[in-house]
């Protein structure tokens, strides 16, 4: 097969020269393969120009091990989105949920089944790119299952336009969580992911309005939007979101602020002005979201430029 034609590239990563040789014959028909004989290697190749779209990725490796190359994976935002699939004799239930808790996809124990570790390559390819097509036609966020990033750039020039029409406050509320870096690295990505997922829901469950919006901005920040609410109304909202989220109590011993999760958020309302851009709603939002890191966090502050 042309190697252009092949159903997606990946990178086997083992020290041992008889596990690269058997999983090379076994997939190099179908995909375009390469390997790497440590983590440094891997390291290398996933962040190169040419990433792989999957791994199979060693445990047991001298110098730096697989949960370690899962872990500089996931920590860098250009290569946190490549599946990856353990291949161990670490066998245990621990040792799985402690792999899947780093962020992988799959486990795979050795000695490992040829037809077995094809279905799931074969299997986690296609559920990758599924998801990468959905994310970019739909207006979903693929990981919490609210709206994304697109949604929100519509949505807010929309009722920025309907603020303009029917004269009223448009509020805008940007939400940070605190120290999600430290949570990520010790807790794991798997973990930072459901903890993402919480919080969204806990966003998501306090809106009553029809017209209420909320959306991943990115990373771990949210997005709310209230049509037809001044600054008095956003904030009340804000400070609910806020010991909403508190109240979730996710354990963080890691964080600077207190031991759970806690969210900083920023608010800024607005009326039409002519000459305007809703852009404006954002910068200042964004503003504020920095004053309250800056004041020390699990805070609202309220934008008053
Ligand atoms: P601050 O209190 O100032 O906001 O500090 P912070 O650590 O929260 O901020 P920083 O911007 O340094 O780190 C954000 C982290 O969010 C880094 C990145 O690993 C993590 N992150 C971004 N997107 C995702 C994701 O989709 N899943 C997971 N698990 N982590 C993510
Ligand atoms: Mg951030
Ligand atoms: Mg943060």
């Amino acid at each position: 097969m042309n190697q252009l034609m092949k159903a997606g590239s990946i990178l086997i990563v083992d020290d041992s020269p008889v596990n690269i040789r058997m999983l090379v014959s076994a997939l190099k028909s179908t995909y375009r393969v390469r390997v790497a004989n440590g983590g440094l290697k891997a390291l290398a190749i996933a962040e190169s120009d040419d990433p792989p779209d999957i791994i199979l990725l060693d445990v047991r490796m001298p110098e730096v091990d697989g949960y370690e190359v899962c872990r500089r994976l996931k920590r860098n935002p250009g290569t946190m989105q490549i599946p990856i699939i353990f291949v161990t004799t670490r066998g245990s239930s621990e040792d799985e949920a402690f792999g899947l808790n780093l962020g992988a996809v799959d486990y795979i124990s050795k000695p490992f089944s040829i037809p077995v570790v094809k279905a799931r390559v074969r299997a986690h390819l296609q559920l990758k790119r599924r998801t990468d097509k959905l994310e970019s036609l739909a207006m979903i966020d693929g990981l919490t299952g609210i709206a994304n990033r697109r949604s929100f750039d519509q949505t807010i020039e929309q009722e920025w336009r309907r603020a303009q029409r029917t004269n009223t406050h448009l509020s805008l509320i940007m939400i940070d969580i605190d120290e999600f870096k430290a949570y990520n690295d010790n807790y794991g990505h798997g973990a930072g992911d459901e903890c993402l997922r919480l919080v969204a829901g806990a966003i998501e469950s306090l809106m009553r309005r029809p017209g209420d919006f909320v959306g991943r901005y990115g990373g771990e920040e949210f997005v709310v939007l209230l049509p037809e609410c001044d600054l008095e109304g956003a904030l009340e909202m804000a400070e609910k979101i806020r010991l909403k989220i508190k109240d979730l109590k996710i354990p963080h011993i890691f964080s600077k602020v207190t031991d759970h999760i806690t969210v900083s958020l920023g608010c800024k309302s607005m009326q039409y002005e002519s000459g305007t851009a809703c852009t404006q709603l954002l910068q200042k939002a964004d503003q504020a979201l920095y004053l309250a890191k800056e004041q020390g966090r699990d805070r609202v502050v309220a934008s008053n430029l």
